[in-house]
């Protein structure tokens, strides 16, 4: 298809010849051709068919073709169509002015055929061009308004998203603040962990994980280097429990605090110190040139222990008890046995006495160590209740008649089978368990006491006698104990005989002897045992309220050999006559005993001589024996 075949063209023109020449000749090139004679009707024909082309004659009568042009050019709806003016040829004038006023192009009479031809498809494509360009414009500018849009859209969501990530960077820098902060607390919390791990609360000394850390150390040093010599002390207060009970804990614990600071003072730099808990206390000195060191230490320490201390208004003293070893005496590959060890010397020190130092050495170890044994067994034996009470009957020595027994524990150790008192009731004393174990004899010597005298109604007026610890005189308790003990058995007191040694009658307070007044005033016999050993001076004896002498079996032993004892034992008799008390001989293995002891008037006997103690069947079958 060809151009001019799409193309409407409006010819205007005054001169209908020259109208009609241009519209044929048009006509015949293939365009559609409209035609206009003057201004008026060429701008309302403008508007109606909206040609593609004009060909405006210049000069016309009424509005000539620039008028025309000007109206053209103001409509919105012809504005952009293209206008060839048509002048004469000689008419330059009105061309100048065409061209200024924006026509795109002119033609002159007379016509040249081919030039109008070419112009007009010239200025159509032009047209044509212009307007794709316009489309293609608009479109383009359809487009930059769209990424506009897109482009504002775009930077309200950046804005946004800057907003969020700011928003988010403070939240995460808040966060980021408070993980700083918990994990610094965290560190803090962690080191203050380490350091409590280590260290003990109260004093703030180091605590026995340290230690052993240390020791570890410096036992891996010296068994390198042979000549690098250490000691370790182990200090125990010996009257932490006293001051503790006495004045409570919180006293306690200030003691403790201070001791901790004077054991400070006394170490040198080359000392490291550590509380153990308890009252106990552990120093190591590191790289000691002699045991003399060690043992200078120790002196100082107690020294400075010996000095009260101020608590609570009161001045306080307690001494110490320091066991040593040294890594020349004895040899360590653990940190567990040095502890151990210097523990081990710490009792050898407070068995030989307290306020004592003691260097712990392969055989006083053994000692010691069967010494803990010992004390282990024992505290397991009252558990598992592996005691029990023999009888050793005791005669009128008069009337030959059976007065009563002697209770005396045994111990049946499971694997040393049978152990006597005098090997363990000492120990016991010392561990504190003498209570339980007295109160236990006193128990099952009265309840089997009971059943004889239920069983045998002739034998109502037998005898127990218990052998008492001093130490349970202390007991406060002791005498309710008894009570309920006799109102459950039904039994009348002065079928109770206690007997304290005469050693401990020595040391009696003034509350023990309270103790004494109380039992006696119940009806309970009171008997002093060992009589003789003690030396007590016999003028004495009246402070006491008791109302029987057992006298020692070594004087028993010795009597008519001629060593004297004869006569020590008759002042004896007398003595005890004059103060209204009955006497007891033990020991009696002779008939020349006997008759001896009959001579000089004893009340009463027991020994081998008689029987040796019974287990409860063959005490029974001799109560069943005897009429
Ligand atoms: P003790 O109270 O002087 O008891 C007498 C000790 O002499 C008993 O020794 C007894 O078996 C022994 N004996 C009796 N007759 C003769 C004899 O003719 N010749 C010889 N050589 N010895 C004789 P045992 O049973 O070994 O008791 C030793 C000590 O243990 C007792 O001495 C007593 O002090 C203590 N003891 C025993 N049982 C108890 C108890 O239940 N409580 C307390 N606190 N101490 C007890
Ligand atoms: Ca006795
Ligand atoms: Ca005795």
């Amino acid at each position: 298809m060809s151009l001019a075949n799409q193309n409407l063209i409006l010819v205007v023109d005054d001169n209908f010849n020259e109208l009609k020449i241009l519209s044929t000749f048009l006509e015949n090139n293939g365009f559609q051709i409209a035609i206009a004679s003057d201004g008026l009707s060429a701008l309302k024909l403008s508007h109606q068919i909206c040609p593609d082309l004009i060909l405006l004659a210049s000069l016309m009568p009424d509005i000539d073709g620039f008028q025309t042009y000007c109206c053209l050019n103001k409509s919105p709806i012809t504005k952009d169509i293209p206008v060839i003016f048509t002048a004469n040829y000689n008419d330059s004038r009105n061309i100048v002015k065409a061209i200024n006023l924006g026509a795109v192009d002119y033609l002159t009479k007379p016509f040249k055929q081919e030039e109008v031809l070419s112009r007009i498809q010239l200025h159509l494509r032009l047209h044509s061009l212009t307007l794709k360009l316009q489309q293609q414009n608009k479109f383009l500018i359809e487009d930059i308004e769209a990424r506009h849009i897109k482009e504002s859209n775009l930077v309200k969501i950046t804005q946004k998203l800057e907003e969020r990530v700011e928003e988010r960077v403070n939240q995460l820098s808040l966060a980021l603040h408070e993980l700083q902060k918990t994990q610094k607390e965290l560190l803090a919390r962690e080191a203050k962990f380490q350091h409590d791990a280590l260290h003990d609360d109260l004093t703030g000394l180091p605590n026995r994980s340290w230690l052993m850390e240390q020791l570890q150390t410096i036992i891996k040093s010296a068994n390198k280097n042979t000549n690098l010599q250490y000691a370790v002390l182990s200090i125990g207060l010996d009257r932490f429990k006293v001051v503790n009970d006495s004045l409570g804990h919180l006293v306690g614990d200030e003691l403790l605090q201070k001791v901790a600071l004077r054991l400070q003072a006394c170490l040198s730099h080359a000392g490291k110190i550590a509380r153990f808990g308890g009252d106990e206390f552990m120093i190591v000195l590191e790289d000691i040139k002699s045991t003399d060191d060690a043992i200078f230490l120790a002196e100082d320490i107690q020294e400075q222990l010996k000095l009260p201390f101020k608590l609570a208004g009161y001045e306080v003293f307690v001494g110490v008890s320091i066991g040593i070893t040294l890594s020349t005496l004895m040899e360590y590959n653990s940190p567990i046995d040095v502890l151990r060890d210097a523990g081990i010397a710490m009792s050898l020190a407070k068995q030989a006495g307290k306020g004592r130092y003691e260097v712990l050495t392969p055989q006083n170890k053994t000692r010691a160590i069967a010494r803990l044994q010992l004390e282990n067994d024992l505290r397991q034996a009252i558990e598992r209740e592996e005691f029990y009470l023999e009888y050793q009957p005791i005669y009128s020595l008069s009337t030959g008649q059976l007065q009563g027994f002697e209770a005396l524990v045994r111990w049946n150790h499971p694997s040393r089978g049978r152990v006597a008192p005098a090997e363990f009731i000492p120990t016991v004393e010392e561990i504190g368990l003498i209570d339980r174990l007295g109160f236990w004899v006193l128990q099952e010597a009265t309840r089997q006491l009971s059943k004889w005298q239920h069983e045998f109604p002739h034998h109502s007026l037998l005898v127990m006698n218990v052998n008492l610890s001093a130490k349970q005189l202390k007991q406060i308790k002791l005498l309710k104990q008894i009570d309920s003990l006799f109102s459950e058995l039904g039994l009348p007191p002065n079928c109770l005989k206690l007997e304290i040694t005469e050693s401990s009658f020595l040391k009696t307070s003034s509350e023990e002897i309270n103790m004494l007044h109380q039992l006696r005033q119940k009806g309970i016999g009171l008997c002093i045992d060992d009589f003789g050993t003690g030396y007590s001076s016999l003028s004495r004896l009246h402070n006491f309220p008791v109302n029987t002498i057992k006298v020692d079996r070594s004087f028993v032993n010795r009597l008519g050999t001629g060593s004297g004892e004869t006569e020590i034992v008759q002042t004896i008799v007398n003595l005890a006559h004059n103060l209204g008390l009955d006497l007891v001989a033990e020991g009696i293995e002779t008939p020349e005993q006997l008759q001896k002891l009959q001579e000089l008037g004893y009340e009463l006997g027991q020994g081998y001589l008689f029987s040796k103690p019974l287990n409860c069947q063959r005490a029974r079958q001799l109560l069943s024996n005897v009429v």
